[in-house]
């Protein structure tokens, strides 16, 4: 039996609609996880049903976080946000890493992790963030790399990559800010932003500011061996 990873997708608020750039759908199959989108729930019960039957937890890309979430108001910079998936998706973030259950977050879905464990990001690195920027916001495809990335020694990534340095993909205008107390920095830009997050705990748990799922559309073998690595932590055999 594969692992069952629970996606939680966008939702397009006007076609009342939800939505998963299927990239994250087949990185999950390709890395022998059974692939399920998880609508948005309320009932805290169900929501507990739920995340006892899923064996993994991905979180997807997306619009902004609300900046109510780690305390701050909106700056003019911010983007468009989705309250209902920041509702559901920072209380399940929350429930699954009590569960000691392992979380992978892409874009987005770092922050959230970040964010849900009581983390504060950038509302926009541009405005916010001294010193001149890499560009993150790239104009080539998303299956393209753009910009280097520091691993930190001794780090989960490390370790799933064999690499200390990595080239990715940027599509972001916000970053995590500061790191939560049961987190840690495990990858930088060399503008400082800080591209991949990891639990200090013995569960797996992660989040990278880029976009994995694309790269590995293009069948990149350190994205495949990131999704593995998740996959396999997500397998309670
Ligand atoms: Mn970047």
């Amino acid at each position: 039996m594969q692992p069952v990873i629970g996606i939680i997708p966008s939702m397009d608020n006007e076609e009342k609609s939800y939505y998963v750039h299927p990239d994250n759908v087949e990185a999950i199959k390709k890395a022998e996880g059974l692939p399920i989108i998880i609508p948005f729930m309320e009932d805290s019960e169900q929501i507990n049903q739920l995340l006892q039957w899923i064996d993994g937890l991905y979180l997807t890309g997306g619009v902004d976080i609300a900046p109510k979430w780690y305390g701050e108001e909106p700056h003019p910079k911010l983007g468009r946000v989705d309250p209902p998936r920041d509702e559901f998706e920072i209380t399940v973030i929350k429930k699954f890493y009590a569960l000691q259950k392992p979380i992978f977050g892409v874009c987005r879905g770092s922050q959230a992790l970040n964010v849900a464990l009581g983390g504060k990001m950038f509302q926009d690195i541009y405005a916010q963030m001294d010193g001149e920027l890499l560009q993150h916001q790239q104009k080539s495809l998303a299956g393209y790399t753009s910009h280097q990335v520091k691993i930190t020694p001794g780090s989960l990534l490390e370790k799933l990559t064999g690499k200390t340095t990595l080239q990715v993909n940027s599509r972001h205008h916000q970053a995590n800010r500061l790191v939560a107390e049961e987190l840690q920095v495990s990858a930088k830009a060399q503008d400082g932003v800080i591209e991949a997050i990891e639990g200090k705990g013995d569960f797996f748990v992660l989040g990278v500011q880029w976009h994995p799922e694309s790269l590995l559309a293009k069948n990149d073998e350190d994205s495949l061996k990131i999704y593995k690595g998740f996959v396999q932590a997500c397998n309670h055999e």
